[in-house]
C-alpha cells in the first residue's frame, strides 16, 4: 500500500507451511557450510553488498518511499546508512571474531582461549520504520560472525523484505543464508519452536516483545528486544536555544515522528521555556508535507492510516486529560496518512499520554522548575532508550547523562543512528544491543578452549 495514495501497489501472498519447512532445511544446509567459511570471504561478502546498495542507490531508496511513505531523501540517507552497517562489518569483522588468549596459569605453560563460533539460524522480526537498517542491523554482524538469518519483516514492507534477501543475493549468497518469508503469528511462533533456529531478534513494540520473547524463552533461546522509547530531550538554562530548537524539531519530525529514539518529550527549564517553545514551533512550521517523492517535502505521510489514525486518537486522548494541542505549519494534503504536525503542552503526568510512546509527528513539551526536576521527569517512564542533554557545558551535561536511565544519552544532539555506535535500551526499551562488538556477540559461542 502506498501511503501517499492509500493505493494498493502489490499483494503478496503468506508462506505455505511447506516453503517454512523448505527454508529452514536451506537455512540450516547454509549455516552448515558457512560456519566453515574463512572470515575473509564472509566479510569479501557483506563488502560486495554494501557496494551494491551503494551502486543502486536510488532503485533501493525507491522501495522505501513508495510502501513505507519516507522522504525520497531519507530514503536515500537509510540505503547509506545501511551500506555503512555493512561496510564496518566488512572491515572489521575478521578482527572482531579472533580468539582471545586467557592469561592462565601462563607460569605452567598451559594455554586457555575463548573462541567466537556461530550458533546456527537467527530468527529475525523486523518493523517497518526503517525497512533496510532494521534488517541490516541484525544481518551484518549476524552473518559475520557465520549464523544464517530467517527474516520475518513487517506485512506493510514486503517488497523491501524481498529487496533485502535479493541484495544478499545478488552479493553472492548462496540460498538460505538471508531468508524472507512472509509468516504468520501461528508459523512465527513455529519457527522459534524449531530447533535449529538458536536465537530470536525482534525490533518492534513491548506487545511483539512480550509474545516473541515469552515464546522463546518457553524454547530455551536466547532473545534480544529492541522495542519502543520515549526519549527525553532536556534543555538546559545555559543550552543555545537556537541550536536546541533546530535539533529538537530534527529530533522529532524526521521519519515523520516514527523513530523510536526520536525526542519525544522535550523537558526545558523554566527560565528558557518560553523562549524554546517560541523557536521550535517555528521551526516545526518551516516542514513542509507533501509527495515524499518530491524533493522539497519534508514531512512525509505516516507508514499506514491505520498508523495517523493512532496517532489522532493519542492527541484527543491527551486533549481530553486536559494538555492543549497546537496544529502547527501549512495544512497537511487532505490525502494520504498525514497527520498535521502538533505540539502538546501541559501534559501533566497524570495524563495517561505522558507515558505512552505517539509513533508520529507529535512533541511533548514540558516544563521543568530545575535540573533535578527535569532528570526525575526524564526517569518517570517504563522506556528507557535514549536521551538528550543541551548545555553549553559539556562536562556538566556528561553528568546528568549518567542519571537518565536508558541505554544510549547523547549530549547537543538528538539520539541517533550510526553504523559505528551501538544502539539499544534499558527497562521496556527491551534489551541486549546491536551493532559494534556487543551486537555481533549477541548470538555467537564464546568457547572456552582450555589446554591442561
Ligand atoms: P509491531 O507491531 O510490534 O511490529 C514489529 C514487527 O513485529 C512486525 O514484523 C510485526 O509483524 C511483528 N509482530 C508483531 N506481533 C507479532 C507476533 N505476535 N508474532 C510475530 N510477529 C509479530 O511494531 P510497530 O508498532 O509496527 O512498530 C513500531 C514499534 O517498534 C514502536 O514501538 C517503536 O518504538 C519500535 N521500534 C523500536 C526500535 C528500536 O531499535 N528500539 C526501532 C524501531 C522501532 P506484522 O507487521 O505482520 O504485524
Amino acid at each position: 500500500m502506498n501511503p501517499y495514495t492509500n493505493e494498493v501497489v502489490a499483494t503478496f501472498p503468506d508462506a505455505t507451511d511447506a516453503e517454512v519447512d523448505r527454508a529452514l532445511d536451506t537455512a540450516q544446509a547454509a549455516f552448515e557450510e558457512w560456519r566453515d567459511t574463512p572470515l575473509a570471504d564472509r566479510a569479501a561478502l557483506l563488502g560486495r553488498a554494501a557496494a551494491l546498495l551503494r551502486e543502486q542507490s536510488e532503485e533501493y531508496a525507491r522501495i522505501l518511499t513508495l510502501e513505507m511513505g519516507k522522504t525520497i531523501a531519507e530514503a536515500r540517507a537509510e540505503v547509506g546508512l545501511s551500506a555503512d552497517i555493512l561496510q564496518w562489518y566488512a572491515d572489521r569483522g575478521e578482527g572482531l571474531l579472533q580468539p582471545r588468549v586467557l592469561e592462565h596459569s601462563p607460569e605452567s605453560g598451559k594455554s586457555a582461549k575463548i573462541l567466537k563460533q556461530p550458533l546456527g539460524i537467527i530468527y529475525t522480526v523486523e518493523p517497518w520504520n526503517f525497512p533496510y537498517y532494521q534488517v541490516v542491523r541484525v544481518g551484518a554482524p549476524q552473518l559475520m560472525a557465520g549464523n544464517t538469518v530467517v527474516l520475518k519483516h513487517a506485512s506493510n514492507v514486503p517488497q523491501s523484505a524481498a529487496a533485502m534477501e535479493k541484495l544478499f543475493h545478488d552479493a553472492g549468497a548462496r540460498e538460505g543464508l538471508l531468508t524472507n518469508l512472509y509468516l504468520t503469528r501461528d508459523q512465527s511462533g513455529r519457527v522459534i519452536e524449531d530447533f535449529r533456529v538458536r536465537g530470536v531478534a525482534l525490533t518492534g513494540s513491548e506487545g511483539a516483545g512480550a509474545v516473541i520473547a515469552s515464546q522463546a524463552g518457553k524454547a530455551l533461546k536466547k532473545s534480544t528486544l529492541e522495542l519502543g522509547g520515549n526519549d527525553a530531550f532536556i534543555v538546559l538554562e545555559d543550552a543555545d536555544i537556537a541550536k536546541s530548537a533546530e535539533w529538537g524539531a530534527f529530533g522529532r519530525y524526521w521519519n515523520a515522528g516514527q523513530v523510536c529514539c526520536s525526542s519525544k518529550r522535550m523537558i526545558v527549564l523554566d527560565g528558557v521555556y518560553d523562549e524554546y517553545l517560541e523557536r521550535f514551533t517555528a521551526e516545526v512550521a518551516t516542514r513542509r508535507a507533501g509527495d515524499p517523492f518530491d524533493e522539497d517535502t519534508v514531512l512525509a505521510p505516516l507508514s499506514s492510516q491505520g498508523a495517523a489514525d493512532d496517532v489522532k486518537a493519542l492527541i484527543a486522548e491527551a486533549v481530553e486529560h486536559g494538555a492543549t494541542a497546537t496544529e502547527v505549519g501549512e495544512p497537511v494534503p487532505s490525502t494520504g496518512a498525514f497527520v498535521q504536525p502538533t505540539i502538546l503542552t501541559g501534559v501533566t503526568r497524570d495524563n495517561p499520554v505522558f507515558r505512552k510512546e505517539i509513533f508520529g509527528p507529535v512533541a511533548m513539551v514540558l516544563r521543568a522548575g530545575s535540573e533535578d526536576e527535569a532528570i526525575e521527569i526524564a526517569n518517570d517512564t517504563p522506556y528507557g532508550l535514549g536521551g538528550s542533554v543541551f548545555t553549553s557545558d559539556e562536562a556538566h551535561g556528561q553528568e546528568l547523562a549518567e542519571r537518565i536511565t536508558t541505554g544510549m544519552v547523547y549530549i547537543n544532539h538528538p539520539t541517533g543512528v550510526k553504523a559505528d555506535l551501538p544502539f539499544g535500551g534499558v527497562q521496556n526499551a527491551g534489551y541486549g544491543r546491536e551493532l559494534l562488538d556487543l551486537g555481533l556477540n549477541e548470538f555467537v559461542n564464546e568457547k572456552l578452549v582450555v589446554v591442561s
